[in-house]
């Protein structure tokens, strides 16, 4: 026996990220690639496999530590080279695809960011392979790809394959098409923070000189205008998949075999099962299963207890309501609740809320919301709660030794955002043969393919971060490779994921977004940055708009000069961030953004201006150092 110490591989565009979960204890045996520790970055989260096989002697992280690449895990006794078990004397890649994102991506240079994709890649690992089923019953139809759910993966992945001349089925369980994005998650709540946003700008309005009132809330209305939204959308879906002739079938679907799914048909607004089933046969397949809300064990069956599609069910506006997991989906919904009159308290296990994004981003936006918050508890864990006539009574305790033990209060409302897990195990992949991680991730490599083959996955089942944007171009890869695989079209068969960078939003008041790496990431990665920042306080149109406490920075490699991050934080950080990923994209240098001519007044100037700041050029600002 010999000792190795394990430790965090290459996974791709993150670092300083936080051990929500440790999933081995000292004396657990375990295997190479098995999920060690859970790590989160800014939304959810992703699994860190072993590079090694052996027996766990010692942990060396523990909860709310940050990792990044090289941190030791643990200590782990393995048995000697040669001494027959097998186990690996190199350590892994972080998933079998990372090392493959790297080396396919055509984008991929020295100088460039690690890929997004190879990020993606790292956190679902694989399991063995299951050994397939075999199907030998009826038929009810044949499709060339059949695609398994309705999602913005789903719908993008199928209506892409029909656009290229496939022949596609499309299972959905639910009524409409769009996913939790179109019904229960991106648009419904952005419906909600834009009139939450326009309820407190109009509350600012009478220190310009305009005095609306006090806003009289109907909340019915301000539902049925959610509702609307959501229809409109999911009504412009259905209209679309009959334009593409896109077969939809309504129901749940399971494999049974690497070449049928069976469908148990739905009905209703929810998931009510007919008792018919339907087995469609297909030549490929791309699984977009998504996702669904963690829900706390302890937590109790309570109406006063909501998960995020609970809170967008809007029902009433409570006095008191908590929000458990400072991340960006319960901060957004908090922001709702509060504007519509509820008092807030936070939880989050770690040290700071909206985890992933630069602490003097979140600075910004957390001193112009304190006055929604009663308690801000960091670094606390919710270890029980009960219901009682009062409200839902919750206990917490210090997340780390020695911490501060809040005492428990009672809510009206308690909403659980602690993150999203992934429908992997739900579908019966392995009757297909299709490996699924210990949480539920499908390992797809850059082309989105499984380890079968002929099936791709794609959207929040293969892997951060979760985001809709993420889902659909990673639909278009699959896509535009099976149609090619199928028609012969070299150039479609090569498509790949080789995204260098995925933007992320906080759709909060201000938002605050941010691309490629941050400070901190490349702090800990040993890249040195240059910074150009522009404060929105010598913004025309920040100030003309009453709202210039945010500022827009850049972060360029000092020794390429070209950009490889930023972050705004303002009022539309959310609508302008593309400019910088795309400037990522393109290998852009300060030069080149600062000299693109953006139109005058407006917020997308800072952009320009950062750049300039970063060459010293700005003459928006007090004089700069010649550069
Ligand atoms: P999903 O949207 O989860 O779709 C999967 C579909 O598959 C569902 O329709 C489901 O019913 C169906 N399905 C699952 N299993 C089966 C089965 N066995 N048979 C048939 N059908 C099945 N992302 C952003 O980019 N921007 C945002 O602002 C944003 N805001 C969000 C706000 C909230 C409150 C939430 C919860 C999420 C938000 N997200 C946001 C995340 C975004 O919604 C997801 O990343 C995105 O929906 C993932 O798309 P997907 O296609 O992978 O999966």
């Amino acid at each position: 026996m010999s000792e190795v110490q394990v430790k965090v591989p290459d996974i791709g565009d993150f670092a300083e990220v936080a051990v929500i979960e440790v999933l081995v204890k000292p004396g657990d045996t375990i295997k190479v690639e098995q999920s060690l520790i859970t790590v989160e970055s800014d939304k959810a989260s992703m699994e860190i496999p072993s590079s090694h096989a052996g027996v766990v002697k010692s942990l060396a992280v523990q909860l709310g530590d940050k990792v990044s690449e090289g941190s030791v895990l643990l200590t782990l006794e393995v048995q000697e080279q040669g001494a027959g078990d097998g186990a690996a004397s190199q350590p892994a890649q972080a998933g079998a695809s990372a090392g493959a994102a790297s080396a396919a991506s055509p984008a991929a240079s020295p100088s460039a960011p690690v890929t997004a994709g190879s990020a993606q890649a790292a956190q679902a690992v694989a399991a063995p392979a299951p050994v397939a089923s075999s199907y030998s019953g009826h038929v009810d139809q044949q499709c060339d790809v059949l695609v398994l759910g309705g999602g913005p993966g789903g719908y993008s992945a199928a209506f892409r394959a029909a656009d290229l001349g496939l022949n596609v089925v499309l299972v959905e369980r639910y009524a409409t098409l769009g996913g939790v994005c179109l019904n229960v998650g991106c648009i419904p709540s952005k419906a909600l923070l834009h009139v939450a946003a326009v309820m407190d700008e109009v509350g600012h309005m009478a220190d310009l000189g305009v005095d609306f009132g006090k806003p009289v809330v109907n909340i019915d209305k301000l539902r049925g205008y959610k509702e609307k939204v959501i229809g409109k959308l999911t009504g412009g879906l259905a209209a679309m998949a009959k334009m593409r002739k896109v077969t939809v079938v309504r129901g749940y679907g399971a494999f049974v075999s690497p070449n049928h799914v069976q469908v148990e048909e739905t009905t209703g607004t929810s998931q009510e099962k007919t008792g018919n089933t339907t087995t469609i046969g297909f030549q490929k397949c791309i699984i977009a299963a998504g996702s669904q809300a963690v829900r706390l064990p302890f937590m109790p069956e309570d109406p006063r207890v909501v998960d995020s599609t609970g809170a967008l069910a809007l029902k009433e506006v409570p006095k008191r309501m908590l929000i458990l997991g400072g991340g960006i989906i319960g901060l957004e919904m908090g922001t709702v609740y509060s504007t519509l009159g509820a008092r807030l308290d936070v939880v989050e296990m770690l040290d700071g809320l909206m985890q992933g994004a630069d602490r003097d981003l979140v600075k910004v936006w957390q001193k112009m919301n304190a006055h929604r918050f009663d308690n801000i508890m960091l670094k606390t864990k919710t270890v029980a709660a009960k219901a009682t006539d009062a409200g839902i009574e919750v206990t917490f305790a210090p997340a780390e030794e020695g911490g501060q033990v809040p005492a428990p209060q009672t809510y009206d409302l308690v909403l659980q955002a602690v993150g999203r897990s992934p429908n992997g195990k739900k579908i019966a992949a392995d009757k297909a043969g299709v490996s699924v991680s210990d949480r539920g991730f499908i390992p797809v490599d850059v082309q989105m393919r499984t380890n079968v083959p002929h099936i791709f996955a794609i959207g929040d089942i293969v892997g951060q971060p979760m985001l809709a944007h993420k889902a659909v171009h990673e639909a278009h890869v699959a896509a535009e490779v099976i149609a090619g695989e199928l028609k012969g079209d070299k150039d479609l068969a090569a498509a790949a994921f080789d995204a260098r960078v995925i933007p992320s939003v906080a759709y909060t008041d201000p938002e605050v977004a941010w691309v490629g790496l941050t400070e901190e990431q490349a702090k800990a990665q040993g890249i040195k940055v240059s910074k150009g920042l522009f404060p929105w306080s010598a913004s025309g149109r920040a100030i003309a708009n009453g709202r210039d406490e945010g500022f827009t920075k850049l972060l360029f490699d000092e020794e390429t000069h070209r950009i490889v991050g930023g972050g705004i934080v303002g009022t539309h950080a959310g609508d302008m961030i593309g400019e910088i990923a795309l400037a990522i994209e393109m290998g852009a240098d300060a030069v080149d953004i600062g000299k693109t001519i953006h139109p005058h007044p407006t917020l997308g100037e800072s952009i320009g201006m950062a750049a300039e700041a970063a060459h010293g050029s700005c003459t928006d600002l007090p004089p700069q150092k010649r550069r």
